[in-house]
């Protein structure tokens, strides 16, 4: 689906080092990722004195060699004194232990992220092993993605510094208060558990973390910590609830560039998800396992890695049928578990 928002600055690209003001005070950095999402979009927001950074990006060589550059050019005089993690993760927050290190900054954060930061930092592989198989055979996963728990573990650690113990929660009724621009915290669900965005009403402008991405959608899936979790009703619930006008404001999204069009991309994300329950329900005319409706919502080959965010996806779909009643669910004498929507019986 091509988004028909307008983005503020055309094709124009910040550097890694050298950023574009997108707003008064506003540095928009676009910092390289070695992973398909290639890049990730952080900002730091003049506070008097000091700098506030929104995300951090990713605990890799290339993004420390850039921030030991950001650090050197633009903080020397104006030091960073708050990093505010939008979610847990690892290319939001991968580097704020480490930058915390450097400059003695506060981290601020909802207290249901930080503590899913340092969750999934500190997890124990060897259980975790055992549940995620659970998860992935329940799902129909057989012997031909076999590799899948080998590919995968804790591979949080080895994206994130050492995940700060101690940090500044971010509540509905705090004021983040930036360089006389005045930020209210609006929480949301479905691609992370409590996800920040910050919404400044006089210059209209929303740092919109990964909720509001411009051209692709924000992977809002189950995972296997919480095998009957329902984000996408979450992630809903926030596009419906959001209240903010949208003509002239700017959305600063962390990947992709900063938009105008907020209400035309609301609703091409929820366009999105219908069209995705739709064939989720239609694939459940006959008992069918996740893996088979998997393979319905996408249709090219994926590695091990992709399997884990498709099938993710598509049980985020099924649950959010099952939750309404238009999908059943049983489990098959080899233990998988079989959809079969209520409308077919
Ligand atoms: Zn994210």
């Amino acid at each position: 689906m091509q988004s028909l928002v307008n983005y503020i600055k055309g094709d124009e690209l910040p550097s890694p080092t050298t950023p574009i003001e997108i707003a008064e005070g506003i540095l928009w950095f676009r910092l390289p990722m070695p992973i398909a999402l290639d890049h990730i979009n952080i900002y730091l927001l003049e506070d008097n004195d000091g700098w506030v950074l929104i995300d951090t990006g990713m605990a890799d060589p290339v993004s420390i060699e850039t921030w030991e550059i950001i650090l050197k050019e633009y903080t020397a005089k104006r030091p960073i004194k708050k990093i505010i993690g939008t979610h847990f993760h690892p290319d939001h927050v991968g580097l704020a232990g480490w930058l915390i290190e450097r400059t003695d900054a506060d981290l601020w954060m909802s207290q249901i992220e930080w503590l899913s930061a340092r969750q999934a930092y500190l997890d124990a592989e060897e259980i975790s092993l055992v549940r995620m198989k659970k998860f992935y055979n329940l799902a129909g996963l057989g012997a031909e993605e076999k590799n899948l728990y080998h590919e995968i573990g804790n591979d949080y650690r080895d994206m994130v510094s050492p995940v700060p113990s101690v940090y500044n929660r971010i509540e509905n009724d705090t004021i983040i208060t930036i360089g006389g621009r005045t930020w209210q915290p609006i929480f949301g669900s479905g691609h992370s558990p409590d996800h920040v965005t910050l919404y400044n009403e006089k210059d209209q402008i929303l740092l919109g973390g990964d909720m509001l991405l411009p051209r692709i959608t924000p992977i809002i899936a189950v995972w296997w910590q919480e095998p009957d979790g329902n984000p996408l009703d979450g992630f809903l619930k926030f596009l419906h609830g959001l209240n903010i006008p949208s003509k002239e404001t700017r959305i600063l999204p962390a990947h992709d560039r900063p938009y105008k069009g907020l209400s035309i991309r609301i609703t091409d994300l929820i366009q999105h998800h219908q069209s995705r329950l739709e064939i989720t329900f239609n694939a459940c005319n006959e008992p069918v396992t996740a893996c088979s409706i998997m393979k319905k919502l996408f249709k090219r080959d994926l590695d091990a890695f992709q399997i884990r965010f498709a099938i993710g996806e598509t049980i985020a779909h099924i649950n959010y049928l099952l939750r309404k009643g238009e999908v059943t669910r049983d489990l098959s004498p080899d233990k998988q578990y079989l959809y079969q929507s209520t409308a077919s019986k």
